[in-house]
């Protein structure tokens, strides 16, 4: 009996994705995350809770009411008025405060990708305490909900992606996935999916937690305050402009780089590795995210910490990563064999997949 090779690559697809399953299955119930003997907890992954759940089934029925926060539109109105008054400042800014700025946007920016998405909310590799301490104080940078709020929703966009239950659902188009969700109460579905993930690494690491009790401090400080302070105390820029440019332009930016990966990033592109779900591939999405925007990629394969198969191409966060495990801070990075890869495009890719 002969098979052809795409008979046996679609059948090494589904048993690696059985392994990868039992593997993560077995992760979710050993119930308690492993310690070091300092006590300090090794990051073991809840990876199940970031698995897309095809079981649920939104509700039937009208949607519920859109309860739009206005403290929230207030806010967000006033940071974006304050940020393209930063752009039309820029010529007034000295150029290492120009450098300082493109700083603090990639210092967040890893608080996000390295910290929050990669290592926190899909466990794709283990950081030391002194990384884990150091992509917390960036993430405080981004100001972007604390780490464990931010892990517990993205876990919830990529389990029920593109239904009620999803926090920024694209299929509610590209305002209400990039910026809209944080502009109105959530679907009950959402609060209710999130309160049903377990979570139980993220409560046992202790730099999260301290991240959540000391979060409104910590913003204040990192997001704000030093971004203005360094500019004027060690080249004397003017408080005004360290206030408004590595402060709020700087801030919006990621901001808006990070809600184009929910939202560009699930609209625009090609669908090499799932043809079957919206998030896609989008270059510009990539650069601006520093390696985000290998989006049909990250959604078919969430664990593999590399969120591409391209390794450093476009992607600063990787580079970040792997220099980390040069340094001896990280280390178990999850990756897809190229096999796997290989065999899932050919099953459900849209014919777009190209090397390289
Ligand atoms: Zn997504
Ligand atoms: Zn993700």
């Amino acid at each position: 009996m002969s098979f052809s090779i795409q008979e046996q690559l679609h059948h090494l697809d589904h048993i690696a994705e059985f392994q990868w399953k039992k593997m993560t299955e077995a992760e979710e119930h050993s119930t308690k995350p492993a310690r070091q003997a300092n006590g300090d907890v090794v990051a073991e992954t809840s990876a199940v809770e970031d698995i897309f759940d095809d079981t649920y089934k939104e509700k039937e029925g009208p949607k519920p009411p859109i309860k739009i926060v206005w403290k929230n539109v207030i806010l967000m109105s006033g940071l974006h008025i304050g940020a393209l008054y930063g752009l039309l400042i820029i010529p007034s800014a000295s150029i290492l405060t120009l450098m300082w700025s493109v700083f603090c946007f990639l210092v967040s920016a890893l608080g996000v990708t390295a910290g929050a998405h990669r290592l926190w909310s899909h466990r794709s590799y283990k950081a030391s305490l002194p990384l884990r301490i150091f992509l917390a104080i960036a993430n405080s940078m981004a100001f972007q909900n604390d780490i464990f709020e931010w892990a517990r929703d993205h876990r919830v966009h990529h389990k029920y992606s593109e239904t009620d239950a999803d926090p920024h659902n694209a299929v509610r188009g590209f305002f209400f996935s990039h910026i809209g969700w944080l502009l109105v109460r959530k679907h009950p579905d959402v609060i209710e999916k999130g309160r049903k993930l377990e979570l139980t690494d993220l409560k046992a690491d202790k730099v999260v937690m301290f991240q959540r009790r000391y979060y409104k401090p910590s913003v204040l400080l990192m997001c704000f305050f030093i971004p203005m302070w360094v500019p004027w105390y060690f080249w004397g820029e003017s408080l005004w402009v360290g206030y408004f440019i590595p402060g709020l332009l700087r801030y919006t930016l990621v901001l808006n780089a990070t809600w184009l990966v929910n939202s560009a990033a699930h609209m625009w592109g090609n669908r090499p590795y799932d043809q079957n779900i919206n998030p896609r591939e989008n270059k510009f999405v990539t650069f601006s995210a520093i390696g985000e925007g290998f989006h049909n990629y990250h959604h078919t394969f969430p664990y593999d910490y590399a969120t591409s198969e391209f390794g450093w191409k476009l992607n600063l966060t990787t580079c970040f990563i792997d220099f980390m495990c040069f340094l001896g801070l990280a280390k178990d990075c999850k990756r897809v064999s190229r096999e796997l890869v290989l065999a899932r495009v050919q099953r459900t890719g849209d014919g777009s997949h190209r090397t390289g």
